[in-house]
């Protein structure tokens, strides 16, 4: 257990590095870093500015391009630098991402989003608190570690990745491949938070988004029985769908705010354009999400059954495609080591009692659970993400550093 006395050095010098890291991280929010699948110029020169700014404060960078032809210059970077600890063969990871959302209408800003405007102790860019404050946080922990020569129980590194926001195909999904870490790493993920960083994420809910496709025969409304009315069909496969899987998959979850799995129909194609035709096709689409408790197989396999019956009954042919699929991978453990030493940071260094959640959405999180290596995540955030103004508190920037920094110190666990 680390003394009172080195915590209060590594706190007290991160309040006195505040200003240079506010600085940084504005810096770094003018440069323009939104995902090039989402028409933006991408992570490359964010990623050359920090690999410098790392670089210059004596940490060796670890750089992976990731080739994309359909990014500007071809390449998509991750970065990492990490400092040694007194056992090798583990490492504490940061992971943050580097690339943003786009700005969406320029209206909708009170300033520039990608002129940082400081107001009332909040920083407002896009890409302030999606990633940034955590890429900051994390950044400046390593170097306040680094700076005042503390001894480590295991390594600390942090990770600053491409393409989260799209869906991690030159990032986090590339570096898994390369076995870039090990089911002994100890993986935190600051990519979702709570307000006052009360909220430990160690569980996510499969990801599972369907679209039904119903053929009909169509016909003149007055004729009805010459024709098969497909939007029936649809209509009744979608309630029988959202009976049958509420009725099966009803285990509940206290960790996650909305308990249970969810199965809600939700997006409907138009069918015909008049009133007085009986449509010849339908589609509707579904999404769910599954507790990590269940398989996601046994779900689309009962989704499957009952496409059969329909199809029987009807005398027709119901395509089934999925069009997003993303199991979850097992919940962290409340008393894995991760989870421990971030609870510990966060009640001894946020002053605050840390709860363990779960959560609906998914985060790169659920990509190491999925290798089986314990993830939390965890930031404290007011959750504005993707929103036009979206910001990010000083005091927020600086708490996290500050817990970021202490964490490794606070073990053995
Ligand atoms: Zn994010």
């Amino acid at each position: 257990m680390a003394s009172e006395e080195l915590i209060g050095r590594l706190t007290s010098s991160v309040d006195g590095g505040a200003q240079a890291i506010q600085d940084f991280f504005v810096r770094m929010l003018r440069i323009n870093a939104v995902n090039p699948r989402m028409g933006g110029p991408g992570e490359r020169e964010r990623a050359d500015f920090l690999e410098s700014f790392l670089k210059e404060n004596g940490l060796a960078v670890t750089r992976v391009d990731v080739e994309d032809s359909g990014a500007p210059g071809g390449i998509r970077p991750n970065l990492s630098a990490k400092l040694e600890g007194k056992d090798g063969k583990r490492n504490l990871w940061y992971i943050s991402h580097m690339d943003t959302v786009p700005e969406g209408s320029r209206d909708l800003w009170k300033t520039d989003p990608f002129e940082p405007t400081i107001r009332d102790g909040k920083i407002f860019a896009r890409g302030a608190e999606d990633d940034g404050q955590s890429l900051v946080a994390s950044l400046f922990a390593l170097l306040m570690l680094k700076k005042l020569e503390v001894p480590l129980p295991y390594s600390v590194g942090i990770w600053l990745v491409a393409d989260e926001e799209f869906a991690s195909n030159y990032g986090i999904k590339q570096l898994l491949k390369r076995h870039l870490f090990k089911e002994s790493d100890l993986i935190v993920v600051p990519d979702s938070g709570s307000p006052r960083g009360t909220d430990i994420e160690i569980a996510e809910k499969s990801l599972l988004w369907m679209k039904f496709t119903t053929k009909g025969k169509q016909v003149h409304a007055s004729l009805p029985r010459k024709g098969l009315n497909a939007h029936r069909v649809g209509m009744r496969l979608a309630t029988e769908l959202d009976d049958t899987l509420n009725a099966k998959y009803r285990r509940r979850n206290k960790l996650f705010d909305y308990p249970v799995s969810s199965f809600e129909p939700t997006k409907k194609e138009a069918n015909v354009g008049n009133v007085n035709t009986i449509p010849g096709m339908d589609v509707f689409y579904f999404d769910c999400r599954v507790l990590p408790v269940y398989n996601l197989g046994e779900v689309e396999n009962d989704i499957k059954k009952k496409i059969k019956q329909f199809e029987k009954r009807y005398h027709t042919t119901i395509k089934f495609e999925e069009i997003e699929r993303e199991p979850a991978g097992p919940a962290t453990a409340e008393d894995s080591e991760v989870a421990i030493l971030l609870s510990r940071a966060v009640s001894r260094i946020a002053k605050v009692k840390p709860r363990f959640v779960g959560i609906g959405g998914q985060t790169v999180g659920n990509l190491f659970r999925r290798e089986g290596i314990p993830t939390v995540v965890w930031s404290t955030i007011d959750d504005v993400p993707h929103e036009p103004n979206e910001y990010s508190k000083v005091a927020n920037l600086i708490n996290d550093t500050k817990v970021f920094a202490a964490a490794p110190l606070l073990g053995p666990v």
